[in-house]
């Protein structure tokens, strides 16, 4: 590609998303920039939500590659392209489906909830998906004789466990950035801000969330620091998501619990890649047909029920 402006490649990315009746759906943790081309910029609930329901022909998914197949799962019709084709996600890849058939065989009787950031193939075996949002809600409406697989985030897992008070065999998967924060992060900027208060993500460790005074997926912490009368807000999740908080709350001051709490895979994503993915149709992702009729199923369930909680 020849040498272009960032303010060339967002004229083309807006003139191309206009012809191609493209929209550009971003997770919250990506780059800046990329955030700011966004049609709409959200965590996993609201953008699978986005996916469902937009009358686009194409979705350009600027996050990692099971949302764009979540995407796919719920619009075959739409065209689903992932700008980057490397960006995966490792907690995602920690569980496979023939394991995950061995762990449900050791189990029978048991309802499987995958985490949303998991394979199609893993989804495909499910009963009922969640998303940091919507985890502890969605566990709560099992019926409580039940016993619970979760996969593949055990420090979710452990989290809804604890909520619910449900009886969960919790896969051993983890986030290795929500990993990188530990309770002597949080101490450390409690000590140097006593006045603040603590978001942390659900894929934090248990230590870290003992520590928090509100566990949020990061629709929640964006919707928390809107609504709070606090001005400094300690923040313990992935860095992507200080650059959003701080442009939505300018007045507030975001403090990120660690600057090693950067996910390598949300930042591969750059404008080029976005101009690129318009330009020449990629990468678009599929899956196999009778995974993706599968895989529907749990995600249809939790769309239902996410819908009829809110209004509740
Ligand atoms: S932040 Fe963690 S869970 Fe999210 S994409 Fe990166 S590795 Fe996966």
């Amino acid at each position: 590609m020849a040498y272009l402006s960032e303010k060339e490649i967002i004229d083309k990315i807006n003139i191309l998303r206009k012809k191609l009746n493209a929209v550009i759906l971003t997770h919250n943790y990506q780059l800046g920039e990329v955030q700011d081309i966004a049609d709409f910029t959200g965590d996993s609930l609201e953008l699978s939500m986005k996916a469902a329901n937009t009358v686009a022909d194409i979705i350009v998914f600027c996050g990692v590659k099971f949302m764009a197949e979540t995407a796919y799962i719920l619009s075959p019709e739409k065209k689903i392209l992932l700008p980057v084709m490397e960006s995966g996600c490792p907690m995602a890849d920690m569980a496979d489906a023939d394991e995950l058939r061995k762990v449900k065989a050791e189990n029978p009787g048991a309802v499987v909830v995958c985490y949303v950031n998991s394979t199609a193939e893993v989804k495909a075996e499910c009963d009922l998906c969640v998303t940091s949002a919507n985890a502890v809600q969605i566990v709560s409406s099992i019926p409580a004789d039940k016993k619970i697989i979760f996969v593949p985030d055990k420090n979710l897992g452990a989290y809804v466990q604890k909520k619910t008070g449900r009886n969960m065999f919790l896969w051993p998967g983890f986030c290795p950035t929500h990993m990188r924060i530990t309770p002597e992060h949080i101490l450390r900027k409690k000590a140097e801000y006593p006045n603040a208060v603590v978001m942390v993500h659900p894929e934090s460790r248990p230590e870290v969330i003992e520590l928090a005074d509100e566990v949020l997926s990061t629709g929640g912490m964006c919707k928390f620091a809107k609504g709070t009368s606090k001005n400094t807000i300690i923040v313990a999740t992935e860095m992507g998501i200080i650059y959003r908080l701080q442009k939505e709350n300018p007045g507030k001051l975001f403090i990120p619990v660690s600057e090693q709490a950067i996910c390598p895979n949300m930042k591969l994503t750059r404008l080029e890649d976005v101009l690129s993915a318009l330009e020449k149709g990629r990468y678009e992702i599929t899956v196999q047909e009778n995974i993706r009729v599968l895989a529907k199923k749990p995600i249809e369930r939790m769309l239902e029920l996410s819908e009829k909680l809110m209004k509740n």
